[in-house]
C-alpha cells in the first residue's frame, strides 16, 4: 500500500540501533538539566536541601517498580543524580541502548514532577520545569561495577565536604562567595574538617548521613520472610507510594538469586523469583565503598 514507498527510511534506523554489549552491568546515570539555576529558583537550602534529596529518591524508588522485578538491581544517588545498575542478564527492550536510557530518563523526570508537591506542597513548580540527561555504560565484572559506585560515592565526600565548609564561611563566616572560594583554594580535607570545627563549632562526622554518603536503593530480599513468600497470596503491585528506610542492622545475609536456581525444582526457582519482586524498595545512607555492605547482601550484585 502507501506504506512500500516510504518504508525504506526504516532502514536508516535499524542500521542505527546500538544493542549494549550482552551479559554486562548497564549503568544508566542520569543528571539534573542545570540544577544549579533551578536549585536557586526554588530556593533550596544550601548546601543540602533534604526535600530535594528525597524526592530524587522517591523518583528512584519509582523507576524500581516501574521496570519490575528484576531489572534494576541497585540505585546510587547524589546531588541532581542518580545511577542504576541494571542486572547483566537485562534483555529489557533487547537492550537496545536508545530505548533504555530514554525510558529511565522519562520515568524519573516524570515521577520527580508528579511527587514534587509532596516534597514541596508550599512551592509549586516553575519554569524552566525540571529535566534530566542520561546516559549508559557497560561494565563487565562486578569489580568495575564497585569501583563506579566507589567512584560516584567518594565524588559525593568530596564535594560534600568541599559544600559544607564553603557554605559555612558564607552563612556562618559572613564571608562573599568570592572570599570562601579564595579560602578553600589549595585545602585538603583535614584543613576543612579543621575550619568547620576550630571556626564553626562542626564536626563533619556529625552531619547527615544522607549529605555525606548519599542515597543507596535495592531490594532487600534478605529481609523478606520465607513465610511471606507462598503461592496463594495474591500478587500484589507495590506503587512508588510505598517507599521505607531500613536500618544496616535489619539486613540479613541470603543466598543470591543465581546461586538459588542451581539444583532447585521449578516450584523452588519459582518462589525465589517471587521473592525477589516482593522485596521492598530501601533506601539507605550507607558506605558501599567497604566489603562490608556488599557481603551483607549478595544477592545485589552476582
Ligand atoms: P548540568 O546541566 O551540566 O548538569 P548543573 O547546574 O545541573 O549543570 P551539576 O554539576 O549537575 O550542575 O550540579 C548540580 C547542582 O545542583 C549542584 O551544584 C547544586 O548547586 C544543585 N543541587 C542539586 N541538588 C541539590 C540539593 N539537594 N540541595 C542544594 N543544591 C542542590
Ligand atoms: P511501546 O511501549 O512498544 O511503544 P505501545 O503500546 O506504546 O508500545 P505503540 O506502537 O507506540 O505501542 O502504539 C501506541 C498505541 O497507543 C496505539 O496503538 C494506540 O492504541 C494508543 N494511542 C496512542 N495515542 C492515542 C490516541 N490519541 N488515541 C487513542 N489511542 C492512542
Ligand atoms: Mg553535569
Ligand atoms: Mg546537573
Ligand atoms: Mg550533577
Ligand atoms: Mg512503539
Ligand atoms: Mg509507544
Amino acid at each position: 500500500m502507501a506504506n512500500s514507498k516510504f518504508e525504506y527510511v526504516r532502514h536508516f534506523e535499524l542500521s542505527n540501533t546500538t544493542h549494549l554489549l550482552p551479559n554486562t552491568y548497564i549503568i544508566i546515570r542520569i543528571d539534573g538539566r542545570s540544577f544549579h539555576r533551578f536549585s536557586t529558583l526554588h530556593s533550596f537550602t544550601k548546601p543540602n536541601d533534604p526535600r530535594a534529596l528525597s524526592l530524587m529518591n522517591a523518583a528512584a524508588v519509582a523507576v524500581f517498580h516501574d521496570l519490575g522485578g528484576e531489572v534494576v538491581s541497585i540505585a546510587y544517588g547524589v546531588s541532581d543524580e542518580f545511577s542504576f545498575v541494571l542486572r547483566k542478564e537485562c534483555n529489557l527492550f533487547d537492550r537496545r541502548e536508545a530505548k533504555l536510557v530514554s525510558t529511565v530518563v522519562s520515568i524519573f523526570t516524570a515521577y520527580y514532577v508528579s511527587l514534587w508537591p509532596t516534597y514541596f506542597p508550599s512551592d509549586p513548580l516553575k519554569r524552566p520545569l525540571p529535566t534530566f540527561d542520561g546516559r549508559a555504560v557497560c561494565y563487565p565484572t562486578i569489580q568495575n561495577v564497585r569501583d563506579y559506585l566507589s567512584w560516584r560515592q567518594a565524588d559525593c565526600h568530596i564535594n560534600n565536604l568541599y559544600n559544607t565548609t564553603f557554605w559555612a564561611l558564607i552563612q556562618q563566616g559572613g564571608m562573599t562567595a568570592q572570599e570562601a572560594e579564595k579560602e578553600l583554594m589549595g585545602t585538603l580535607s583535614k584543613d576543612k574538617n579543621e575550619i568547620l570545627w576550630s571556626r564553626f563549632g562542626v564536626n563533619y562526622n556529625n552531619e547527615e548521613e544522607m549529605f555525606r554518603k548519599g542515597s543507596v536503593v535495592y531490594r532487600n530480599y534478605g529481609a523478606v520472610p520465607e513465610s511471606s513468600v507462598d503461592d496463594k497470596a495474591e500478587e500484589k503491585e507495590d506503587g512508588p507510594g510505598q517507599i521505607s528506610s531500613a536500618t544496616e542492622a535489619s539486613s540479613q545475609p541470603a543466598v543470591s538469586p543465581a546461586e538459588a536456581q542451581k539444583g532447585k525444582s521449578r516450584s523452588q526457582q519459582k518462589r525465589e523469583a517471587k521473592k525477589l519482586a516482593k522485596a521492598e524498595v530501601v533506601i539507605e545512607h550507607v558506605d558501599i565503598i567497604k566489603d562490608t555492605f556488599w557481603d551483607k547482601r549478595p544477592w545485589i550484585l552476582h
